[in-house]
């Protein structure tokens, strides 16, 4: 569908991509096609699609209800394309290899990778255990530093340089613009991992970033029933190598969880902004708690970021909230968790209602002691998820959960 340039955001999301089908009887919203392959009138029209690569072919190569997907994210992160995994660490292998693979080159040649010291855990194991264990040279360093990421930039030679929009569990934020200066001055690619500000709080290739990646299982479905990601890519180029591997390695989109989450895209705006509302009086409660040490949100003004967060994050501060509890030790913890009766104690994020995690026994339990502290991950961390809830009965659940917690064990 032919779309008004001037459509702001929240209309594109709803409208784009959709009602395109053949015409005649064009459904409204896009169908679920789970056709694995597509008949043409004869063999030259599918010779023909098969060269020009427009037109479906096979379900692998792309398919109507995931395309509908892409055009919405395309148009969400101002790309000029997007592919669609079947999850958020699919998208991020391929965003690599993409990132990776020279101009005029069909296969990957990464000289090395940098990348931020807090990444995603599945991340961090994946440059870890996967790329380095290929031979690929894999460095991390602190990105809230640009002088220091420049230097390291120069020193590794690094081609692709990965790095998280807000960071998990301490929430810090990546001065995207300046690190994809250095990156370009440098003649490295910069993928940005975009899951916990979304499309709403920032456009990373509007910022110089080359390819955006998103676990759709977070914000995009928000609703904890849909696993997916997807990469935008800034240029054609990159587009064509995502296309290529998607292709190649298989890790494709089904149409079913197209479907969810091209609805999910729909109340994104919505969402969002509720959850970064509701984020920030949950930020500011916790401040005032006797039972909080410290609270962990670039919305509050003590956060060493917060002046550059409010540039780079649209005047929103995300909807993750982490703070340390005075008392560190596991049994307060523990009570605090377990005293919780409307905030749900899993691990996924991004969800409409408000999730709790413990990051020394979930994303950060295989590191030692001695690393977490590096990280500056205390043993009193706790992770919050924030939902759509009413506020109000978000805040008197936590309150039940320091009060469990901040309790002497008999
Ligand atoms: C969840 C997550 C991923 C991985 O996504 P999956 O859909 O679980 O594969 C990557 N990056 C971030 C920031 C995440 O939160």
């Amino acid at each position: 569908m032919s779309e008004p340039s001037d459509w702001g955001m929240q209309t594109r999301l709803i409208h784009t991509g959709e009602h395109t089908a053949a015409p005649g009887a064009t459904p409204t919203i896009t169908p679920i096609y789970t056709s694995v392959t597509y008949l043409y009138p004869d063999t030259a029209a599918l010779d023909e699609a098969f060269a020009s690569n427009e037109g479906y072919v096979y379900a692998r190569h792309g398919n109507p209800t995931v395309a509908t997907f892409e055009q919405v994210m395309t148009v969400a992160e101002q790309g000029a394309g997007a592919v669609a995994f079947s999850s958020g660490m699919a998208a991020l292998h391929a965003a690599i290899l993409a990132a990776g693979t020279p101009r005029g080159e069909t296969a990957p040649q990464i000289r090395g990778i940098l990348a931020a010291r807090d990444l995603y855990g599945a991340s961090t194991s994946l440059l870890h255990n996967f790329f380095a264990a290929q031979d690929v040279a894999v460095t991390f360093c602190d990105l809230c530093d640009p002088a220091a990421f420049a230097a390291a930039l120069e020193t590794t030679r690094a081609a692709v340089v990965v790095l998280e929009s807000i960071s998990n569990p301490l929430l810090t934020v990546a001065d995207v613009a300046a690190i994809a200066r250095s990156c370009h001055a440098a003649g490295a690619r910069l993928v940005v991992d975009g899951t916990l500000t979304t499309p709403i709080l920032q456009q990373p290739l509007t910022l110089g970033a080359d390819l955006v990646v998103h676990s759709a299982t977070k914000y995009i479905g928000g609703h904890s029933d849909v696993t997916g990601g997807v990469v935008v890519a800034r240029s054609g180029l990159l587009l064509a190598s995502l296309q290529r591997y998607s292709r190649l390695l298989g890790a494709i989109l089904g149409p079913f969880e197209a479907q969810l989450l091209t609805r999910g895209v729909k109340t994104l705006g919505l969402r969002m902004r509720q959850q970064c509302h509701n984020a920030a009086m949950v930020s500011t409660w916790l401040d005032e708690q006797p039972e909080v040490a410290h609270v962990y949100y670039p919305g509050l003004a003590e956060h060493p970021q917060h002046v550059l967060a409010r540039e780079m994050l649209g005047g929103l501060f995300g909807a993750m909230v982490s703070f340390d509890l005075k008392d560190g030790s596991r049994e307060a913890l523990f009570r605090f968790v377990d005293a919780l009766k409307l905030v749900v104690p899993a691990t996924s994020l991004g969800d409409i209602y408000t999730l709790v995690s413990l990051p020394i026994i979930s994303s950060h339990r295989d590191l030692t002691p001695q690393q977490r502290h590096e990280r500056g991950i205390g043993d009193g961390l706790v992770r919050l998820s924030v939902g759509i809830e009413e506020v109000s009965d978000i805040l008197s659940d936590l309150q039940r959960g320091l009060r469990a917690a901040d309790a002497a064990t008999p």
